[in-house]
């Protein structure tokens, strides 16, 4: 019976399925369930964005005219976190990734997406930091995924810069519902006390680094950011894998 096993797992390393883009047969050993062409075309975040929140800017406004400038929300609105960090648009591969990871439980994508991350991360320069933390799922949703992706992305980022990973201090105390499909002020009723730090001691005075796997109309993070910050939190700062354009 092992043996059989064994051989069914040295097979399906040897030849994989096929790539779940284009349904090209994947290369011997790659685990990612994408082929390599198809992550080839990842669509990496290209100046000109928001300095504050990374929103791309029209390829007409010029690099000089944008690097200082901030988006109309960001003009607007009050925020609670400095600057998010992020390396992709969240469309193409990078979309159909995050979904397989999320939504199909295959994490062995995220071999792949720690090699984006860390491309991503040998070129920037952050700030000071003391402490990462992810995004956390309501213990319903953990239960039914098995894993909170923000946690395993934010677990490769304080692998990668050796800052503590504190996990279990923020909390989502509130179940929300699918933020996609509400228009913004419905958003932002919906996530409204969703979140509560457990030890307000461990964020005091500190530089965080909020983690979560998309960004895409930023109701989730602010509101993170927001309740980290009345934990006296000195500054937040965000990463994401991807953002919406
Ligand atoms: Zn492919
Ligand atoms: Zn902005």
């Amino acid at each position: 019976m092992e043996v059989k096993s064994s051989a069914k797992g040295l097979i399906s390393l040897l030849f994989p399925a096929d790539c779940e883009i284009c349904h090209h047969p994947l290369e011997p050993l790659n685990c990612s369930f994408i082929c390599e062409d198809c992550w080839s075309k990842v669509k990496w975040l290209e100046a000109p964005y928001c300095s504050k929140c990374s929103k791309p800017f029209p390829s007409s406004s010029t690099l000089q005219e944008a690097s200082y400038l901030l988006c109309s929300e960001c003009r607007e609105e009050k925020s609670y976190f400095e600057k998010i960090f992020v390396p992709t648009l969240y469309e193409g591969v990078m979309k159909e990734a995050i979904h397989l990871l999320k939504y199909k439980r295959k994490t062995g994508i995220l071999a792949s997406l720690e090699r984006i991350m860390k491309r991503y991360f040998d070129h920037i320069g952050l700030p000071h930091l003391d402490l990462v933390v992810p995004v956390p799922l309501h213990r319903k949703r953990l239960r039914e995924r098995g894993f909170n992706q923000a946690e395993l992305i934010a677990d490769i980022v304080a692998r990668y810069f050796r800052l503590k990973l504190v996990k279990n201090n923020l909390q989502r105390v509130r179940a929300t519902k699918t933020q996609t499909t509400l228009i913004r002020k419905e958003r932002i009723k919906n996530i409204k006390g969703a979140f509560q730090v457990k030890n307000k001691g461990e964020f005091q005075k500190k530089s965080l680094l909020l983690v979560d796997d998309v960004y895409t109309t930023g109701t989730t993070l602010k509101e993170a950011a927001r309740v980290l910050k009345r934990a006296e939190a000195r500054e937040v700062y965000l990463f994401t894998l991807a953002r919406a354009s």
